[in-house]
């Protein structure tokens, strides 16, 4: 697809960030490019519309900047997936682990149904822990987690990688 040339070159790696040694994949670059942005976006909706795509569920934070652009178009709803202690209502919770120390991803009860259709989207996929915490919390609360679906991510997610079972889609490579 002529289109992923594009979304790679708006894609601004930054070395160093936030600590020495990291090359961070800065999508914010590619914000500020409105056919860019929209590109990238259209191609989730091209996949996932007429999927009987119930929610799309987003990491925070920037699962939260093309979660809802996907769900709107495809008619699904938006559910957030939050860093703890955000969500106001009864929540489930679900800890992973990271290079150092531990993370856990929230969701509100209620926000799915059993056997609802799901897609996870998020920026960037790197060693998958935040994606298989995501597939879990959606999984527990009766969810059928379809894909997960990301920007960018390390060349082995290329040609349908699996995380705990459930492919996951990537648009680019990260350099
Ligand atoms: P993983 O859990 O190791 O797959 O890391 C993915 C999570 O870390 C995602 O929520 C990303 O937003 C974030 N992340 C890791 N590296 C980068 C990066 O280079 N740019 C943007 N986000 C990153």
């Amino acid at each position: 697809d002529p289109r992923l040339q594009g979304i790679s070159d708006a894609i601004r790696v930054v070395p160093h960030f936030p600590k020495p040694g990291i090359m961070f994949n800065d999508i914010t670059a590619l914000l500020l490019r409105p056919a860019v942005f929209k590109d990238a976006v259209d191609m989730f909706v091209e996949r996932y519309r007429g999927m009987g795509i119930a929610a799309v569920a987003g990491i925070e934070a920037r699962g939260f900047i093309f979660g809802p652009a996907i769900a709107l178009a495809i008619g699904a709803k938006f559910i957030p997936l939050r860093k703890p202690k955000k969500l106001p209502g009864e929540v489930i919770s679900e800890t992973y682990v990271l290079e150092y120390g531990t993370d856990c991803l929230e969701m509100h009860v209620g926000a799915t149904e059993p056997g609802e259709r799901v897609v996870v989207v998020d920026d960037l996929v790197a060693t998958g822990g935040t994606l298989s915490a995501a597939i879990k919390l959606l999984e527990r609360a009766g969810a059928d987690v379809v894909e997960c679906a990301c920007l960018i991510g390390l060349p082995k997610y290329k040609n349908f990688y699996k995380l705990n079972g459930i492919p996951v889609y990537i648009l680019v490579e990260s350099r």
